[in-house]
């Protein structure tokens, strides 16, 4: 492994320039990741994607494509779609169980009220509620979206 060749210009069997653009983030140490970048966008896309993004935000840029890539090699249908599905559903699943929990907190109160201080104001904290409700928006519209490709 040669470290002064990155992973992309190994990849694609060519030299790698002293000012190559996808050095600094497909290092040789790390083959597999562009591999998977290349399989999906394509070498030259990513090299356009990288010159488009302001330097100083190209690293950011270059783990979004790789998380893309890779999720999407890992799932051919949904890709990252996919794990926001299943995330989506383990919100879903761990909000229901709040409520059945406080309604039996709430049940178990009214059958002993002597027992228990005097009862927190109801409802879901504000930041559970408008985070949830924010995230399920950007998710009908990843939906939307993805409905497209
Ligand atoms: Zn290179």
């Amino acid at each position: 492994m040669d470290p002064t060749i990155c992973a992309a210009c190994k990849y694609l069997r060519r030299k790698c320039p002293q000012d190559c653009i996808l050095a600094p983030y497909f290092p040789s140490s790390n083959p597999q990741r562009f591999a998977c970048v290349h399989k999906i966008f394509g070498a030259s896309n990513v090299t356009k994607m990288l010159q488009q993004v302001p330097g100083h935000l190209r690293a950011e840029a270059a783990e979004c494509i790789s998380y893309e890539a890779t999720a999407r090699v890992q799932d051919p249908v949904y890709g990252c779609v996919g794990i926001i599905t299943q995330l989506q559903q383990q919100i879903t699943q761990i909000h229901s169980e709040i409520m059945k929990i406080k309604g039996e907190m709430v049940a178990h109160r009214s059958a002993h009220p002597q027992h228990l201080p005097s009862p927190q104001p109801q409802g879901e904290p504000s930041w559970f509620s408008s985070t949830h409700r924010q995230e399920q928006d950007n998710f009908q519209s990843d939906k939307h979206l993805s409905g497209n490709f």
